[in-house]
């Protein structure tokens, strides 16, 4: 496994994955471990500016000759990529590492493209192409990112085990343009469902200690919540050109967040600071963009209609072996009390969204989630306080092993 060399761990940034046990095995893993270098070449404050995919595509052939050199030699046992497949997309190819794609449900390709396309609108710029490298197993030799993660986004490059992995198109579709701080909070923003919702404590509300923790090699996690809520203020309060105007700055410390607002936005991070803290606090579940809201097929309540959790089936996100994914709006003429019904024979074991489309600045006005479980018996579940209007209804089943048909109905309660 020395095959490989040892990394320079100074040189690591935020998005180049740790390789201390995955030597790269083949000319594809080789692929990857260039563009990682390329990728915390790219990502330094100072190359911000002048990054263009020509000089990207330059780059990383120079650095693939290196590597192709350096790697001469390795032992060729372990690394998935030597069945690597790919499936052709209008904004990223995805890759099949060890796997032809038949464990991934259908609906989550083309679910990962629309994502691809809507957070590229937002961010107000043509779509950035970039490999996503769908791997079955986080054992995978050729595993790209730090262990304990669930995905990882560098130059060109997304390597995650589900698709779509909304968090890591949302920085890969931009070009990974911003700070770590700005960075992070807009992937959460656009990131996926259920992931870390409502039920994430918020760890820290200290802008300062964030703001230097954007120097690290990983932003912690801790962070996330109060990153979300920035990048949500910034948006509401200084558009999307002033948030683009932070991100071509150095924020590594609070002193340089200092610098940065001052001099885009002619604040101190004093003034700007308590302004944020009176910020009203949503939740990173409420400031969580959603899609899905988009839609056009709704039921009114008091209705019916059926959801098929079965990968494969029409609208289905997920793999094969779980978790699943679906949706469907839903619109509550009236506010008030809402009970829904779900009637099936089988087992199971469901996380549940009720999300508001209507939103006061990035926020939705209402959302919540439930943990529901039921074995061969209707479930009723009761919401109360619901404004009125369109609502996304989702439901992700863990335990997959059994496909769940579901007759739903919502009416008001009691
Ligand atoms: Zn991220």
């Amino acid at each position: 496994m020395a095959c490989c060399g040892e990394y320079d761990s100074e040189q690591q940034e935020e998005f180049w994955p740790t390789y201390a046990e995955n030597c790269m095995l083949d000319s594809d893993c080789q692929l990857v471990r260039v563009a990682l270098k390329f990728g915390s070449v790219m990502n330094g404050p100072h190359d911000r500016k002048h990054r263009s995919n020509r000089v990207k595509s330059l780059a990383a052939r120079l650095l693939m000759t290196s590597a192709l050199m350096l790697a001469s030699g390795c032992e060729r046992d372990e690394c998935s990529v030597l069945s690597r497949q790919v499936r052709a997309g209008d904004v990223f190819n995805v890759s099949g590492h060890g796997h032809d794609f038949s464990p991934f449900c259908d609906a989550g390709f083309e679910a990962g493209q629309a994502h691809a396309r809507w957070v590229a609108e937002a961010w107000g710029e043509p779509p950035a192409s970039f490999d996503y490298q769908l791997f079955e197993s986080r054992d995978d030799a050729c595993w790209p990112c730090r262990s304990g993660t669930v995905g990882c986004a560098w130059a060109t490059h997304l390597a995650a085990t589900d698709i779509p992995h909304r968090h890591e198109i949302a920085h890969s579709v931009r070009g990974l343009p911003c700070p770590r701080l700005l960075e992070e909070g807009w992937a959460e923003l656009y990131g996926a469902h259920f992931t870390n919702g409502v039920y994430w404590p918020p760890m820290t509300d200290d802008l300062r200690e964030a703001a230097d923790a954007s120097g690290l090699t990983f932003l912690p996690h801790k962070f996330y919540p109060l990153a979300v809520k920035f990048v949500a203020f910034l948006l509401e309060t200084r558009g999307l050109d002033g948030l683009k105007a932070l991100c071509e700055q150095k924020i590594d410390s609070a002193e340089s967040l200092d610098s940065a607002l001052t001099k885009v936005f002619g604040q101190s991070l004093d003034d700007v600071s308590a302004e944020f803290d009176n910020y009203p606090p949503w939740t990173l579940g409420q400031l969580r963009q959603d899609q899905a809201c988009e839609g056009t097929a709704i039921t009114s309540a008091p209705g019916t209609w059926s959801m098929n959790l079965e990968c494969g089936a029409p609208g289905v996100e997920g793999r094969e072996d779980g978790p699943l994914i679906l949706h469907h709006l839903v619109d509550l003429p009236e506010p008030g009390e809402y009970v829904f019904s779900f009637d099936t024979s089988v087992n199971f074991f469901v996380t549940l969204q009720l999300r508001n489309c209507t939103s006061e600045g990035l926020a939705s006005i209402y959302h919540e989630r439930r943990f529901v479980y039921g074995y061969g018996t209707p479930k009723n579940v009761v919401f109360s306080d619901l404004p009125a209007g369109v609502y996304v209804f989702r439901l992700e089943l863990q335990d997959a092993t059994e496909p769940l048909a579901l007759e739903m109905a919502v009416t008001t309660w009691p």
